[in-house]
């Protein structure tokens, strides 16, 4: 089997440096010296090494684009595909790929590691074999992200922990896999309906704003204002929002009103919003505001984003934000 892996960067390749870690390692001989010593002994592999490599931390629509690039250069000479990512960002990065790829028809999969892989306790090795076995396998679909023992759909998963080998989970769908002799695979999650010839991502003016108790509609308008091409509201449980602030819901109904998208979304890692359940919701949900149903928040903004770069706005933008491109959100049954 042919595999392409690329690498962006992340604590997996980071070295010490006097202000703290740096990308630095030499990860394509430590592959390819871990490669030797395995099953895969002579499987044909290639690499590519983005330039700059980056703490993910760093990361921007362009890096996604420079990712999704790198992996369709390399469609017709590899059967399967992994890359090599920092942590912090890794989930926005899966999901930001799972749109810009759902036509790619070859599984890819993200890893990075906790540790650095020249640290004695480090789960590098244990995860770039895992993201190996995971994308080799025929089960392997679509863009996923594998770490500690689990891989997980790239569009339903989030950073749960910044110590823990286990740092993602799937709140809402749960894993596609988990490791041990043999691996246990999971129903797939739905696909979506796709989307052909996606265009490039480019950044956009997208603000997320959490709500907190006491926030005021002065704080709330200055937030918003110039105001932004969409606004991602992490509102409260299901979806809501204080309703008996003075002049709250106005503020969020005139960002509308300037055919600004408003998508609310949960501080609930496991949550389905629905506006409207509850008075606090209804307002918002009257004035036009969208609800992220049980989308991730990276989800969320990388479909906002997604939306954006294909031009997308007003009706068309809202009813895609509800549809789902790539399995990252539950349809009414
Ligand atoms: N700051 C690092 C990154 O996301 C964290 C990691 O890789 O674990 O690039």
């Amino acid at each position: 089997m042919r595999i392409h892996v690329t690498y962006t960067g992340g604590t997996i390749g980071m070295v010490k440096s006097p202000h703290g870690l740096i990308p630095g390692a030499d990860m394509r001989g430590w592959l390819y010296r871990l490669l030797e010593e395995t099953h895969m002994h002579g499987e044909d592999v290639s690499f590519t090494e983005l330039d700059p490599l980056i703490d993910s931390s760093n990361a921007t629509p362009e890096s996604w684009q420079m990712m999704v690039d790198d992996l369709r250069a390399h469609r017709d000479d590899a059967d399967a595909f992994v890359v090599l990512h920092g942590t912090d960002t890794m989930s926005y990065s899966t999901a930001a790929l799972s749109f810009a790829l759902s036509d790619f028809d070859k599984p890819v999969v993200l890893t990075g590691a906790q540790h650095p892989l020249g640290v004695i306790e480090s789960d590098a090795t244990a995860n770039v074999t895992g993201a190996l076995n995971a994308v080799m396998d025929p089960h392997a679909h679509g863009v996923g992200l594998f770490f500690g023992h689990h891989l997980f759909a790239g569009n339903r998963v989030t950073k749960s922990s910044s110590w823990a080998f286990e740092g993602f989970s799937a709140p809402m769908t749960g894993p596609l896999a988990r490791t041990g002799t043999p691996w246990h695979w999971y129903p797939l999650n739905d696909e979506g309906e796709g989307w052909n010839n996606p265009q490039p991502y480019r950044r956009h003016d997208v603000p997320v704003i959490d709500m907190a108790p006491g926030i005021t509609a002065a704080r709330l308008e200055a937030m918003t204002h110039p105001l932004p091409e969409a606004v991602i509201l992490r509102a409260f449980g299901v979806g809501n929002v204080p309703n008996v602030e003075p002049g709250l819901i106005d503020v969020i109904a005139d960002v509308l009103q300037h055919d600004v998208p408003v998508i609310i979304a949960s501080q609930c890692q496991q949550a389905e919003v629905l506006l409207g359940h509850y008075e606090t919701g209804d307002a918002i949900a009257r004035a036009g505001a969208i609800g992220s149903g049980d989308m991730t928040l990276e989800a969320t903004y990388t479909k906002t984003v997604f939306l954006l770069s294909q031009g997308l706005r007003g009706k068309e933008f809202t009813d895609w934000m509800t549809r789902s491109i790539a399995g990252e959100i539950s349809l009414e049954p």
